[in-house]
């Protein structure tokens, strides 16, 4: 799985975790991003819509 704002890869599940996040987007469709890009781009919501 990747992260979606960055390409870096994110790792699947690790001790039952994943390492990033899922949020949705207006449609309600889950992105992956990482737990980096997630702590850098507290906007990221309005990034996703673009995708
Ligand atoms: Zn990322």
């Amino acid at each position: 799985m990747k992260c979606e704002i960055c390409g870096n890869k994110v790792g699947e599940i690790f001790l039952k975790k994943v390492l990033g996040a899922y949020i949705k987007d207006d449609k309600g469709k889950k992105h992956l991003i990482c737990s980096k890009c997630q702590k850098q781009n507290p906007s990221k919501k309005d990034q996703l819509k673009n995708i």
